[in-house]
């Protein structure tokens, strides 16, 4: 593909969608965020309802696991497809948490509950449907990797019941140069490594922006970077070194 192009801009976004520590495989309750979202919006097109009963939520104990944007707009269409119950747990406390704090305030006016320092431990399951998990009350201890305090196990478990468990732990790069058949240089989280005034790669005639680049972010951060890529390859494509494409 390479050869046929004077400029190629990545902007795939990150959509390997993170995992829980404990096997979920065994239960067909347990699902990723993006199969709960993707049918939610499809059936509120008017599509058909997919037959996977588990990806909706009416009547049901709905537990979301993670802290992030996805995790909210999870607990909110849960609650409003009339869910029994939503409870979404979080490893760390809400100063600490990803999300908006004003979506936190708009799901609890909405009825959802928020266990904090919460960290799943185990499903409990009725041959392959989980009827309910264990989670770990964790505290903070010391500061981590990505600057937040960490939460450690206090010894005290609890136990929630939840028929349906979605996932929203958040999002990574797909393996970029496999899929693409490059060999650009990645950064040790595996986005895309650019230089942040061009949004050029380590190959000069590929370019890489948005969640793909700085990893999950925000739409904000895409609209910015979308811009300055254009005026980039707009500038690399008028330099002298690049020949018109026929
Ligand atoms: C559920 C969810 C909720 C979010 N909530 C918020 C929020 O409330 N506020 C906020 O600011 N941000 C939010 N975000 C993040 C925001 O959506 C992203 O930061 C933003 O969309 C990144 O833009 P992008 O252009 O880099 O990638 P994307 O918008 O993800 O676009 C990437 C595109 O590339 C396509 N693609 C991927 N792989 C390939 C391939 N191999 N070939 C061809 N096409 C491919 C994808 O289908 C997609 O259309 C949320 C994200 C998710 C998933």
């Amino acid at each position: 593909m390479e050869k046929d192009y004077d400029a190629i801009l990545i902007a795939t976004g990150v959509y390997k969608a993170r995992k829980l520590d404990i096997d979920t495989s065994s239960v067909d309750n347990s699902i990723p965020a993006l199969d709960f979202l993707i049918e939610s919006n499809r059936t509120g097109l008017g599509d058909s309802p997919s037959n996977n009963k588990f990806l909706t939520a009416k009547d049901k104990n709905v537990v979301v696991i993670g802290g992030g944007d996805t995790a909210m707009d999870c607990v909110r269409t849960a609650i409003r497809q009339q869910a029994k119950e939503v409870t979404c747990l979080y490893r760390r406390n809400k100063e600490n948490m990803p999300g908006s704090a004003r979506e936190v305030l708009n799901a609890e006016q909405e009825g959802i509950k928020f266990n904090w320092l919460s960290v799943p431990s185990k499903i409990i399951s009725d041959n392959s449907t989980a009827t309910s998990m264990t989670y770990k009350v964790a505290a903070l201890g010391e500061v981590d990797e990505s600057g937040r305090r960490k939460p450690v196990d206090t010894g005290v478990e609890k136990q929630i019941k939840s028929d349906l468990i979605i996932q929203a732990l958040g999002f990574e790069p797909e393996d970029l140069n496999h899929n693409f058949k490059t060999n650009i240089e990645l950064t040790s989280w595996k986005t895309v490594k650019v230089d942040f005034k061009k949004f050029q790669t380590s190959n000069p005639k590929i370019f890489a922006a948005g969640d793909i680049v700085r990893g999950a972010s925000l739409v904000v951060w895409a609209i910015h970077d979308g811009r300055e890529v254009a005026k980039s390859i707009h500038n690399f494509l008028k330099s002298s070194k690049i020949k018109k494409a026929s």
